[in-house]
């Protein structure tokens, strides 16, 4: 018996690769772990698509790098070519309301997001230019210190570095336009000011558990408690060097991802647990290798010992609770 667990991900990197093999839209795409056609056969509720910003010393050396602007504009326009041209498969969620309506309407929803908020340049009306675009989630950080703060790091000054003055107050300004904070990559720090900072729950799109995993872009179990008591939730990222004690392993099987959903359930209770894939972002070999093998992915955790109950919220439930409470 297939498992059909729609279910909501918070992270894939799959518009700059579309942008890069010049698609109109995300419809289908070739050897992309993830599509709209993939997803629909993953039985996807709704995918959260990342405006991944190219790092600067890339863009710096890129002779065809358009400029951020015009990066940014060409991947939204991929992102609203996509509902425009498949609108009866595929429509943009940016409310509680569309979040609402979606299971009835048998489409699969998109959310826009955007991955290091360099390029917000320290500016609230860039925030707020970013939101009208129809951004909903931020990551503050990537793997450079931005104006929001430090990234994760080896480095201990580097991670116990907090927000920046303009990240501080961004917080709340975010919360005020209904754009999630997302604290993927961000420094252990900053994290902290995240909590003590933020009125509502928060996210860490794609981010894994530094007692199985101690890479630093994983999270201390004090931290996953953290974030669970402001009602937060954490997506499972099936990036191999996330997954296991051995950060140089290249695969990622369904034993890593049942242990890194069992250990923040154990941590920080059930509501906290979610799907984060960062398809598109991540190499090796993965037991999982894109969207459509999610309903595998289930049946999977099942058989391991996963109720219905807690694959409904690790799914969609808990995801769609923090969506519901900020958008
Ligand atoms: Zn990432």
């Amino acid at each position: 018996m297939p498992a059909f667990y729609p279910y909501i991900d918070l992270h894939c990197d799959t518009l700059p690769r579309a942008l890069s093999q010049k698609q109109e839209t995300l419809f289908a795409l070739s050897d992309t772990m993830t599509d709209v056609k993939k997803l629909r056969e993953g039985h996807c509720l709704a995918q959260c698509f990342a405006i991944f910003m190219p790092p600067l010393p890339y863009v710096q050396k890129a002779d065809d790098y358009p400029g951020d602007e015009a990066y940014i504009d060409a991947l939204h326009r991929i992102f609203v070519r996509t509902a425009e041209l498949h609108g009866d498969v595929f429509t943009r969620v940016e409310t509680a309301e569309d979040l609402r309506l979606l299971p009835s309407s048998g489409k699969l929803g998109g959310i826009l997001t955007m991955e290091d908020g360099r390029a917000v340049q320290g500016s609230f009306e860039n925030l707020k230019h970013f939101y009208d675009m129809g951004v909903r989630i931020l990551a503050l950080l990537w793997n450079h210190a931005n104006c929001f703060g430090a990234p994760n790091s080896p480095d201990p000054e580097i991670m116990n570095t907090g927000l920046t003055d303009f990240g501080k107050e961004a917080v709340g300004y975010m919360e005020e336009l209904g754009m999630g904070i997302d604290v993927s990559h961000l420094s252990d720090g900053g994290f902290w000011d995240v909590v003590r900072l933020s009125k509502k729950p928060f996210f860490a799109t794609h981010s894994n558990c530094r007692a199985l995993n101690p890479h630093p872009r994983s999270m201390t179990d004090e931290m996953i408690r953290a974030l669970a008591d402001k009602g937060g939730v954490m997506g499972i990222n099936f990036c191999p060097a996330f997954l296991y004690e051995d950060v140089s392993r290249e695969d990622a099987g369904i034993d890593g991802i049942a242990a890194q959903l069992r250990h923040r359930i154990n941590v920080g209770g059930l509501e906290c647990a979610a799907v984060g894939t960062d398809f598109d972002g991540i190499g090796g070999k993965l037991e999982i290798p894109d969207a459509s093998f999610m309903p595998h992915l289930f049946e999977e955790l099942e058989r391991r010992g996963f109720t219905a109950d807690e694959l409904e919220h690790i799914a969609y439930r808990n995801t769609a609770r923090v969506l519901n409470d900020i958008l």
